[in-house]
């Protein structure tokens, strides 16, 4: 068999939400928008439920169903995206809670659903989703009237800790909120690393969960395999892949392993990414093709059935540095054709 084998550790996720928990005296929900990372949403909630999540997070209604599935019918499943047209069915039949982010949405959801529950988000600065700070002071006497379940904002600089936005931001949220007893939260992953201030009653992790930073002592969650096709050796001035982007400098071992970019190994890592033969390096050498890359074995003494992309010590912030991005696109990227092995 040529698949390679992602192997995704729910031990991991589960010690990685409760090392995040431990980090505050707000109670710690779990988001599992984008099918849980791109790690398979029913699986990861499963798992967080049993270790105590009782709230979860996802971007758009769709994923309600399967989450709702997932963690049995007490558990507060939230939209981020809130009430859109097209939603009411899903968001009764899932008991979802939409987090209302226009005027528009709440007209919708008080005139489509006027007693199911529901959240309010604020835009604090990042003007990404949420009312504006006037809108709230239009609709908030109306609002409260209605009891949201909830009352959040989102912070837009939060992985970087200094970064000046995070107590600006702040500060807007807690002249918003201050004197509201409805449950708060503010703050993702990064918010939580930055300090009591930042939690208040409701903290929603994502790519912490995951093994990503910013949360430096996370536990890695993902590793992946790739089967090595074929090994052959290379004369110097040889050259490997296409448009013989790399020429041997002298005689090479190269192993042609069985995944590419359409396997989210993305094509612009190019010769900076890196397989491991267990412990030893292998730098891949020419370009990555569609299901194919090369990789130079030439260091490796003992025969090798496999290579590591993503292991203990390579991880996915590593391959995100290699393609210029994050880990959370690494991850949400990662291909739909591995087999899949869960521990
Ligand atoms: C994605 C998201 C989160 C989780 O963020 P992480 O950085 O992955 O922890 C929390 N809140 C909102 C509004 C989000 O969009």
């Amino acid at each position: 068999m040529s698949t390679a084998t992602l192997i995704i550790d729910l031990n991991a996720i589960r010690a990685n939400w409760r090392a995040l928990d431990a980090k505050s005296a707000a109670e710690t929900a779990a988001v599992v928008k984008a099918n849980g990372y791109g790690l398979d949403a029913t699986r990861v909630a499963t798992a967080l439920a049993k270790e105590g999540a009782r709230q979860f997070f996802i971007a758009v209604a769709e994923e309600g169903h399967s989450v709702r599935n997932a963690v049995g019918q007490e558990a507060k499943i939230c939209v981020f995206s809130g009430h859109m047209q097209g939603d009411t069915d899903l968001i009764r039949e899932n008991n979802l809670v939409p987090m209302i982010n226009s005027v528009d949405q709440l007209l919708r959801h008080v005139e489509l659903l006027p007693d199911h529950s529901f959240g309010i988000q604020l835009d604090t600065g990042m003007n990404r989703l949420g009312l504006e700070p006037a809108e709230w002071q239009a609709v908030r006497e109306l609002v409260l009237r209605l009891k949201p379940q909830l009352i959040m904002s989102h912070l837009a600089c939060a992985d970087e800790i200094h970064h000046p936005m995070n107590t600006k931001q702040l500060q807007v949220f807690k002249d918003l909120t201050s004197d509201l007893t409805i449950p708060k939260s503010l703050s993702a992953t990064g918010g939580i690393l930055l300090g009591a201030d930042f939690h208040f009653d409701l903290t929603r992790p994502g790519i912490g969960l995951y093994g990503g930073l910013p949360f430096h002592d996370s536990q890695s969650v993902v590793k992946l395999d790739i089967p090595v096709i074929q090994i052959r050796d290379v004369e110097t001035g040889e050259s490997v892949g296409y448009g013989n982007t790399w020429t041997a400098p002298l005689p090479r071992k190269i192993a042609t392993v069985s995944a590419g970019y359409a396997d989210g190994i993305f094509r612009v890592m190019g010769s900076a990414a890196t397989l491991y033969a267990n412990g030893t390096a292998c730098p891949v050498v020419g370009r990555i093709s569609m299901d194919m890359i090369g990789v130079d074995v030439s260091d490796v003494e003992t025969p090798i059935q496999s290579l590591q992309f993503i292991n203990e010590t390579h991880g996915i912030d590593k391959l995100a540095k290699d393609a210029g991005t994050i880990s959370y696109e690494i991850l949400t990227s990662l291909g739909r054709r591995y087999q899949r092995r869960y521990i």
